[in-house]
């Protein structure tokens, strides 16, 4: 029971329009669901998130996420602790780039080469994380019924937006 808690992580990506590294973040996301790691990983919609959505507030509680924000204001990560629970993993794009020594993007709508560079990097890193949460390298905090998951408790519900799981 506690594997099938455990088996996917939500990667919850900040709306950042106004920024390229909100599109680097969105990008990198997709890139992680479609082509990284598409059986561990489910994304949730930060704005039906922030808007009520209890389905995924709900998976969020219970399963491990990793926030990607396009800046230190940290709208996914926030919004992810302050609905659901603090995310397992953050990653800020800039401080990623920063750390790696490369350059800030450019382009909201299409991004340039360090762009896309840099949607390499977020989602390569955001791939390590979720390979470190299924070898139970890194955790967050559990709800009380995921504690007693092993004991025979049943899970929580999957995500329901009125009929619509997040994204796989
Ligand atoms: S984290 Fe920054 S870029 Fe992303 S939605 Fe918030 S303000 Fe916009």
């Amino acid at each position: 029971m506690l594997n099938v808690i455990q088996a996917k992580a939500g990667i919850v990506s900040c709306s950042g329009e106004e920024l390229a590294e909100g599109t680097v973040a969105r990008l990198a996301t997709l890139k992680v669901l479609h082509e990284l790691r598409p059986s561990s990983t489910v994304t949730i919609c930060l704005p039906l998130f922030l808007a009520g959505g209890e389905g995924d507030r709900e998976f969020a509680r219970f399963h491990p996420t990793i926030t990607i924000d396009g800046c230190d204001l940290r709208c996914a990560a926030r919004g992810t602790e302050m609905y659901s629970a603090k995310p397992a993993a953050s990653i800020v794009v800039n401080e990623l780039l920063d750390a790696a020594g490369l350059p800030r993007p450019e382009g909201r709508r299409c991004l340039n080469a360090a762009g896309r560079a840099a949607v390499d990097l977020v989602a390569e890193r955001v791939a390590q994380l979720v390979d470190e949460l299924a070898r139970g390298r890194r955790s967050k905090p559990v709800a009380p019924a995921t504690v007693t998951a092993g004991t025979g408790v049943d899970p929580p519900p999957g995500p329901d937006r009125s009929g619509r799981s997040p994204a796989r």
